[in-house]
């Protein structure tokens, strides 16, 4: 019997390396990337050429926008909204992306997983600044606040978080802070290029909007 091919954990192998999709998953022996780190199909193992410089930049492209769970569209916005302003446009659309508010969610360990923060957010879970705010690709500022929502607290769901928290390898990065007694965090810095994890490199994705 064939064996089926998990679509997200496909996105990783394709990308040969944790794309950490699926939360905390992503931390146990149980992720495909430990268990078959190699492009899925019948020519995965035997992968090997060598990409072109175009190859490259769309690999690049395609790599941070799984990461970030962001589809073309939105990917290419968030690099309009970047590509004038001064400064290192590859560096600035990586911290637009960090600043995204399904994010910030995740990054705070509110959600499992970015795309867990982004079906939360929709779904109404969150306050931005004591408001319901219900779009994952907003932009978080300095001194916002993010909060669940009182009325959206499931206990269940809470300790839960709590149970992820004490065995999950995520840090909370030093531009957030959470006070765990409410489960709301504030953003206390702009995140830096340094506080980015993973091997990416922005300059590729400018490139190759740049043609
Ligand atoms: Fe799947 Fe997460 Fe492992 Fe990627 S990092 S292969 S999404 S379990």
């Amino acid at each position: 019997m064939a064996r089926v091919i998990d679509s997200k954990c496909a996105l990783c192998r394709r990308a040969g390396e944790k794309l950490f999709i699926k939360g905390e998953r992503c931390f146990t022996p149980k992720c495909a990337m430990v268990r078959r780190p190699y492009a899925p199909g019948i020519h995965g193992q035997a992968r090997g050429k060598a990409l072109s410089e175009f190859g490259r930049q769309l690999a690049m492209k395609q790599k941070i926008k799984r990461t970030y769970g962001v589809l073309e569209r939105q990917f290419r916005k968030h690099f309009d909204e970047v590509k004038n302003k001064s400064g290192v446009t590859g560096d600035m659309l990586l911290v637009r992306l960090e600043r995204r508010f399904d994010n910030v969610v995740y990054r705070l360990g509110l959600a499992t997983s970015r795309a867990q923060a982004r079906q939360l957010i929709s779904h109404g879970f969150f306050n931005l600044n004591g408001k319901k705010t219900d779009i994952p690709s907003c932009e978080i500022s300095i001194g916002d606040s993010i909060a669940f929502r009182k009325e959206k607290k499931d206990k269940s769901f809470l300790s839960l978080l709590k149970e992820i928290k004490k065995t999950s390898t995520i840090q909370i990065p030093g531009w957030l802070v959470l006070d765990e007694s409410k489960w709301e965090g504030k953003m206390l810095s702009f995140p830096t290029r340094d506080h980015i994890e993973g091997d990416l490199n922005p300059q590729l994705v400018v490139e190759f909007y740049s043609k």
